[in-house]
């Protein structure tokens, strides 16, 4: 007993960031390496201690999240001592050394942990090196040791994917040398692991260093895995320069006769490159910071609710409402799922029931999580099963006049506390709100289709909504795991404002003489999932024919002045051409293939389109490319001019999250400003006002001109406005 005892004190127990509370997440900045390495160096220096374990600290449910990123610069110079100058000490300490990891071990956590002699963790835990999604790979020996420890085939799925691995597939694949049993502390678990590794003799400790091993397998058979995942990749140009990097830093850990000295040195020699020079890396972590920038609550913003408050009515239980009743009840809600269609509700019933499968079959949730997440959804057909409900959604059919209706009948059953918000995609939300006694709990929630999947909600915030509803429902949107973007109440909000000059000009492009799939080609190109004709065959061509009809100006009623094409009212009405849901649209679909998605070049729409334009023209892509994105652009400087939305880093996720915007080319606000140049977008954008002065898509924003004229960047422009900031 009094030899457990004296053998337990003997184990020292270093905490990662220990009361640098500010430090939530003990990410490895200066002041947190600094203060472990001297620790470190004390503990190895004290004869007393046996052995040594590295946990997270008391304040922080993280192991540690990895390396500071605000430290990031391309000189990629850090303050010493640096991430290596820890591990290389670390690894060199002769006392057997354990990693205790809770909650996530990511980039330069996990790197550390490497370099402890063992690691263990809590069954919950999770490992990765994420590194790429920040347009860099790990750059403290995490290519060079994960290769060493577990295979060059899991290295390469993990630094690729930069995913999270779960304990026991790291434990598999011998990340892990053990997991702590249910109930017991991960740090208590290794110390006692590291004392009975102090049994060990100085040899088996060295051998566990893991610069001193080997990559199994031989390097052919490595070599061939290497290649074939650069095949798989994203290729170097469209967003894939960091995973590329990744493969050769693996690829140099098993080159025969390389120090490990050497590897690091390659692997140090490729991360600074990125770092340096890599446009796409930039953008990366621009797109980091302006996710949170752009889903966080404004300076001064009250507190939302707490606890937040769990029971929601969905109202509708259409395309829209089944899958938006999926994601509160995935997040573990109460949800009343209302339809006056009782054959509507028991439809949307059965597309919760089949979401909630999906989730079980993909690895997503348990079978016994789905069941209870299903068992919280009550269907109904009438408004007063919401008397209980702490906040709606109503997704019913577009229409004024119906919305307005249902939101006065809302007012006499729920709660004076309720929230009510409407997923409109077009109608005033001010109206709607406007019909209740207190229209200071009403707003907009616009999720995009299909709700179960897309990440993106534009929460709108009307004239009357109050900043705690923002709080609140900013807060319900984080919940369910959504990037919900406050922006303002006007017409197509932000994304799909913008969207109208796109498709609109795209479809001048073809009117003119260019090829629908040339003009989709040149977009993909950029990056971009799809062009703006795929795009309109998804959301359904009739669609936009209605709004253009309520508009009045389908059909020849287009203003005086006005330019105008009715190539798009006449697919739809010429032709039934109204997109993937009919099989048909811009392009051809097969329903044997690709599920029926996949467009197809029709010559149907080629021989119509000549009838009326004559042959194609071919344009280069650079202009099909500026001809179609400069108006969205400039849309998206009028939005800021207005106040529509607060930042264009708002902007930048709304595309990334909702449109397929490539995350390596940073959101349209950040490839306007740092990729193509505020100069030269208001230059073409001039040009073609004047060519095209119809289209009051080309008149440039005032926004635009003015920081043109100042030579400043749209971001510093926000940073400037921001001190006397707005609720938006
Ligand atoms: P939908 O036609 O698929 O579903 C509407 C449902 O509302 C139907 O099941 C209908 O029975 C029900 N309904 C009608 N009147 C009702 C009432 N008085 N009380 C209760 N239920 C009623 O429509 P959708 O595509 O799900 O669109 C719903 C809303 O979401 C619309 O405002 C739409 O603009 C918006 N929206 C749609 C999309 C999209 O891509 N479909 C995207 C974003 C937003």
């Amino acid at each position: 007993m009094l030899g457990t005892a004296r053998r337990f004190m003997s184990t020292r127990v270093l905490k990662i960031a220990q009361g640098i509370e500010k430090n939530r997440v003990n990410s490895l900045g200066y002041e947190t390496r600094k203060n472990l390495l001297n620790e470190i160096n004390a503990a190895n220096a004290d004869p007393s201690v046996k052995a040594i374990v590295i946990a997270g600290s008391d304040h922080s449910s993280a192991f540690s999240a990895g390396a500071d990123i605000t430290e990031f610069n391309a000189s990629g110079e850090f303050q010493r001592p640096s991430l290596h100058d820890l591990i290389e000490t670390l690894e060199a300490v002769e006392k057997p050394t354990v990693a205790a990891i809770k909650g996530v071990a990511l980039g330069g956590g996990l790197e550390l942990a490497l370099a402890c002699k063992y690691r263990v963790a809590d069954p919950r835990a999770r490992v990765g090196l994420p590194e790429v999604h920040l347009g860099i790979i790990p750059g403290a020996g995490g290519t060079q040791r994960l290769p060493r420890v577990s295979s060059v085939k899991f290295a390469l799925d993990t630094i690729t994917s930069g995913r999270m691995i779960k304990a026991k597939e790291a434990l598999d694949n011998n990340v892990l040398d053990g997991v702590a049993p249910d109930g017991q502390s991960v740090e208590d678990f290794a110390s006692s692991f590291a004392l009975s590794a102090a049994d060990n003799s100085p040899q088996d400790l060295a051998d566990r260093n893991l610069s001193t091993r080997t990559v199994s397998g031989d390097a052919s058979g490595n070599d061939a895995m290497c290649d074939a995942a650069k095949e798989k990749l994203p290729q170097p140009h469209m967003g894939g320069e960091a995973v590329h990097g990744a493969v050769d830093a693996i690829k140099a850990s098993y080159e025969p006769g390389k120090s490990f000295e050497e590897c690091i040195e390659t692997e140090m020699s490729i991360f600074m490159d990125l770092l340096a020079n890599s446009a796409q890396g930039r953008a990366r972590r621009h797109a980091f910071f302006a996710e949170r920038v752009a889903t966080g609550l404004a300076r001064g913003a009250p507190k939302p609710s707490s606890p937040l408050p769990n029971k929601v009515g969905v109202i509708g239980a259409g395309t829209m409402g089944a899958g938006i009743a999926t994601c509160f009840l995935r997040a573990g809600y109460d949800v009343t799922l209302v339809d006056v269609n009782a054959e509507g509700l028991v439809r949307g019933e059965k597309i919760v029931k089949a979401n909630l499968s999906q989730d079980v079959k993909r690895g997503r949730a348990t079978q016994e999580r789905a069941d209870k997440n299903l068992s919280m959804m009550t269907p109904s057909t009438t408004l007063t099963s919401l008397s209980g409900v702490d906040l709606v959604v109503e997704a019913v059919f577009e229409n004024m006049d119906l919305k307005k209706k249902i939101f006065k009948e809302l007012d006499g059953i729920v709660g004076e506390h309720t929230i009510l918000c409407t997923n409109t995609s077009t109608l005033d939300i001010d109206e709607i709100g406007g019909v209740v006694k207190d229209s200071s709990r009403t707003m907009g929630m616009h999720f995009f289709s299909p709700a179960n999947v897309m990440k993106l909600v534009e929460n709108v915030q009307s004239k009357h909504t109050s900043d705690q509803t923002i709080s609140d429902v900013t807060a319900h949107t984080k919940k369910i795991g959504k990037i919900g973007v406050l922006v303002g109440n006007c017409d197509g909000f932000v994304g799909n404002r913008m969207v109208a000059p796109y498709t609109g000009e795209a479809a001048f492009c073809v009117e003119e003489g260019a090829g629908v799939g040339d003009v989709d080609a040149a977009i993909v190109d950029l990056g971009c999932a799809i062009g703006p004709f795929t795009m309109g065959d998804i959301a359904g061509n009739d669609i936009g024919y209605l709004i253009r009809q309520e508009k009045g100006w389908a059909d020849g009623g287009a203003p005086a002045g006005l330019r105008y094409t009715d190539i798009p009212d006449n697919i739809v009405k010429d032709l039934g051409r109204i997109g993937q849901k009919a099989g048909k649209g811009w392009y051809d679909y097969d329903p044997e293939i690709g599920k029926g998605r996949v467009p197809m070049h029709s010559e149907e729409v080629e021989k119509w389109l000549e009838a009326q334009r004559g042959e194609g023209v071919l344009f280069e892509d650079k202009d099909l490319v500026e001809r179609s994105l400069f108006p969205l652009v400039n849309e998206g400087f009028k939005i800021l001019e207005e106040g529509i939305c607060a930042r264009p880093e708002h902007i930048d996720i709304i595309y990334i999250y909702g449109y397929g915007w490539p995350v390596w080319r940073g959101g349209p606000m950040y490839w306007a400003d740092k990729e193509v140049g505020l100069e030269h977008v208001l230059k073409t954008t001039e040009r073609y006002y004047e060519k095209y002065g119809g289209s009051d898509w080309w008149q440039p924003s005032q926004l635009l001109v003015d920081l043109v004229k100042e030579g400043k960047s749209v971001y510093k422009w926000a940073d400037d406005k921001s001190k006397n900031q707005s609720k938006l």
